[in-house]
């Protein structure tokens, strides 16, 4: 007999709606979920370890591994470059482990258009307000990232209906209980 194939579970929402958080919480809980970790090519930030946060590469490696058709998808964000590589993916979902990809929403609707088998959760701020005050919050970084950050955001959130799940992160253990719901019936 076959294993099962694991699932691709792929979360996204605007900065600041705190997609980290529930992500961690996740994996914390589900020792059969793995992350998959991203390529990028922005800098690192204070705490971030390279193989666990992301893989820091340079535009260059980052050029050469779309080049050899290394990633699943992969976008740009401000100035900088973003993927999913297959090796964090295939044989984890092929061992039969969930994988989360925690990924903007050009970089969804590519797994969507792939046709691969995922399911698709959008993460919801309780409220406008409360997205912006989150991003200010923060405070890492300037002003001018900040108002960046509010325009993608805003970006991000008219997408949201594409997406077959819509979470609303009010309480984090109330979105992570709804996310588990979800699984559940997949
Ligand atoms: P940050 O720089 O704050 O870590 O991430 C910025 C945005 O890039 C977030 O919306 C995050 O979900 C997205 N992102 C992270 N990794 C990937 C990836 O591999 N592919 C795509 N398309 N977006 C990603």
């Amino acid at each position: 007999m076959t294993a099962p194939k694991g699932k691709l579970l792929v979360i996204s929402g605007p900065s600041g709606v705190g997609k980290g958080t529930i992500c961690a919480r996740l994996l914390e809980k589900h020792p059969e979920m793995t992350f998959s970790v991203s390529a990028t090519t922005r800098a690192p930030r204070a705490g971030e370890v390279h193989g666990v946060n992301y893989y820091f590469i340079s535009h260059e490696e980052f050029a050469a591994a779309v080049e050899k058709g290394e990633f699943l998808e992969h976008a740009a964000h401000f100035n900088n470059r973003y993927g999913t590589l297959r090796s964090e993916v295939e044989q984890r979902l092929a061992a039969g482990q969930t994988v989360l990809l925690d990924i903007d929403t050009a970089g969804a609707m590519q797994v969507k258009d792939s046709g691969i088998d995922a399911v698709f959760i959008f993460l919801l701020p309780p409220s406008m307000e409360e997205l912006q005050r989150r991003i200010l919050g923060r405070g890492t970084e300037d002003a001018a990232a900040i108002a960046q950050r509010l325009e993608k955001a805003k970006s991000e959130l008219a997408l949201a209906d594409a997406y077959d799940y819509r979470v609303v992160n009010h309480v984090v253990e109330d979105a992570v209980a709804e996310i588990e719901a979800i699984l559940a019936n997949h």
